[in-house]
C-alpha cells in the first residue's frame, strides 16, 4: 500500500470521527485508497489485508467493517439473508448480484423505476428498499 492510499484512508476515517488506528487506516486504504467504490465481504477484505502482509484477524476485519457502517462510511447489503457485502458507496442504488461468482456490483440507478411498493403494515414504516438483481451467465 502506498503512503497516498494511507493518507486517503486516514482522511476518510477523520471525516467520520473515527480514530485512525493502524489497522483501520490499512483497511480504509484497501477500501477507498484508489478512489473507486468497492463491494467487499469480510473474507475478501481479510484476504486483501493478508496479501499486504497485514496481521489482522477476520474478526477484526468484520468488526471494523461494522464500525465503518455504524458511522455511515459504508453500507451493508445482505444477499440471501446470510451473505453480507459492505459497500463504500452509501447512496441509494441498485445492485447486480452475480450468482456464479457470488459477486456484487452496482447497477445503473438511472434505469431503475419503482412506481409503487406495498404499504407498510400498521405501526411500521419502510426504512429502506434494497434492490438486488440476481444474474446468471447465459449458457
Ligand atoms: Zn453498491
Amino acid at each position: 500500500m502506498t503512503v497516498q492510499q494511507n493518507d486517503i484512508g486516514a482522511t476518510w476515517l477523520a471525516k467520520a470521527g473515527l480514530r485512525p488506528t493502524r489497522q483501520r487506516v490499512t483497511l480504509a486504504g484497501l477500501l477507498i485508497g484508489d478512489g473507486q467504490h468497492r463491494h467487499v465481504t469480510a473474507e475478501s477484505l481479510f484476504d486483501a489485508a493478508k496479501a499486504q502482509g497485514e496481521a489482522v484477524s477476520l474478526a477484526t476485519v468484520y468488526n471494523t467493517l461494522r464500525a465503518f457502517c455504524d458511522v455511515g462510511l459504508m453500507q451493508e447489503v445482505t444477499v440471501d439473508g446470510s451473505k453480507s457485502y459492505f459497500d463504500t458507496n452509501t447512496h441509494d442504488h441498485p445492485h447486480f448480484y452475480w450468482e456464479d461468482e457470488a459477486r456484487l456490483t452496482d447497477a445503473p440507478s438511472d434505469q431503475l423505476v419503482i412506481s409503487r411498493v406495498p404499504d407498510a403494515p400498521e405501526g411500521a414504516e419502510i426504512a429502506s428498499v434494497d434492490v438486488v438483481i440476481r444474474l446468471r451467465r447465459n449458457k
